[in-house]
């Protein structure tokens, strides 16, 4: 079995040297355990904190231990009742070519239902945070203009899509052309705005308000910086606002791309802004919910969604280090292994 570990506490911005590759033989399944082949590991922007020491939502990973990530994979060895081999399972296993763990934390999915690696995306926890964003805290309504950041991303794309299908004005804001032209030609956004091509907030602000003159009625941030401070000061008394993540300033980097702490309280104090920060952990009792809504879009094909897919476990630090920058285009996720 392969793995890959946290070498090092990243200072700033990681590199692959914050990681180390392990390989060693897995002995047979424990009572209660499962052995799993992991087909698809996914990549997600949260394993960044997990990274760093510190008190967060969650504990980060120690130092030598296995990355933490989610994957989708096949039940090769089981000694766990109600699990047998084939089974097509989700849980966090970490990034692993295979592991033995506990049945408990499994899921079984369904392979006949949707490409089993959408467990990890738009059927999985990007696809609940998505939704959790727009009708739990943003609570958008029809009429209503949206705006959503890192518009294109795993969570970005299905959040826009959700706030399009409820009768809202979406705009979203992507990092390039070719996402901006994705973003409305196939999402279906009535325009998208590229952060590449404004340098700062004053100029992203310029640009939303072109984009939306009537002002903004709900944001779901995912990015901070410069795109923060454009949304903020064009959001409509009442606004809502789900703070959702700030991967722009993850790496300690874009710390000038802000505003003054005062302005953005004035801000808030003077349009009556509700800013909600959300964990999706929190809200999984709603997860019914969210399927009911949303599973069907994706099977008639009103909700669209892209993967970015690299091959081979090995690749997982490069690839997580792109996506930090936006070098992913939709869902990020590593091939580790064969269906
Ligand atoms: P994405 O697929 O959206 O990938 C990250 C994206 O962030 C990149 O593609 C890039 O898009 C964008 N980005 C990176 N740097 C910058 C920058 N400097 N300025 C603007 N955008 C930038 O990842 P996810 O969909 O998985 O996650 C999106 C956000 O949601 C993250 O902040 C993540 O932490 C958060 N999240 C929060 C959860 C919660 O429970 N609160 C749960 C899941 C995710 P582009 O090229 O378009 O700029």
């Amino acid at each position: 079995a392969t793995s890959i570990h946290l070498a090092a506490r990243p200072e700033g911005e990681p590199t692959e040297d914050n990681f180390r590759t392990q390989t060693r033989d897995l002995p047979d399944p424990a009572e209660g355990e499962v052995q799993v082949r992991v087909i698809w590991l996914s990549l997600d922007p949260y394993m960044r904190g997990r990274m760093d020491a510190g008190p967060s939502y969650a504990d980060p990973v120690e130092i030598g231990g296995v990355m933490t990530g989610q994957t989708v994979g096949e039940v090769i060895a089981s000694n766990a009742e109600g699990f047998t081999k084939g089974d097509i399972v989700t849980g966090f296993t970490g990034w692993v070519s295979h592991a033995n763990t506990k049945a408990a934390g499994l899921r079984k999915i369904d392979p006949s239902r949707a490409p089993i690696q959408s467990a990890l995306g738009v059927l999985g926890m990007p696809g609940m945070t998505a939704w959790t964003g727009i009708s739990e805290l943003i609570g958008a309504k029809e009429g209503e203009t949206v705006v959503i950041s890192a518009a294109t991303g795993a969570v970005g794309s299905v959040a826009g899509q959700i706030a399009k299908a409820r009768g809202c004005r979406v705009i979203g804001v992507a990092g390039g052309a070719e996402k901006c032209r994705y973003a409305e030609d196939e999402l279906g956004y009535e325009s998208c705005i590229d952060h590449h091509a404004h340098e700062d907030g004053k100029a992203m602000a310029e640009a939303l308000k072109a984009a939306a003159p009537d002002g903004v009625d709900g944001y779901f941030e995912n990015v901070g910086g410069k795109t923060l401070v454009g949304v903020l000061n064009n959001m409509n008394t009442f606004g809502r606002v789900a703070l959702c993540g700030m991967v722009a300033w993850y790496n300690g980097k874009n710390m000038d791309q802000s505003m003054p702490l005062p302005a953005a309280w004035g801000t808030i104090l003077k349009n009556r802004l509700t800013v909600r920060g959300f964990i999706v952990a929190d809200h999984w009792d709603r997860f019914d919910a969210f399927l009911s809504e949303v599973a069907p879009k994706i099977a008639d094909g009103t909700i669209r969604y892209r993967e970015d897919v690299t091959e081979g476990l090995e690749n997982a630090p490069a690839t997580f280090l792109s996506m930090l920058n936006g070098g992913n285009f939709g869902k990020t996720l590593i091939r580790v292994g064969p269906d």
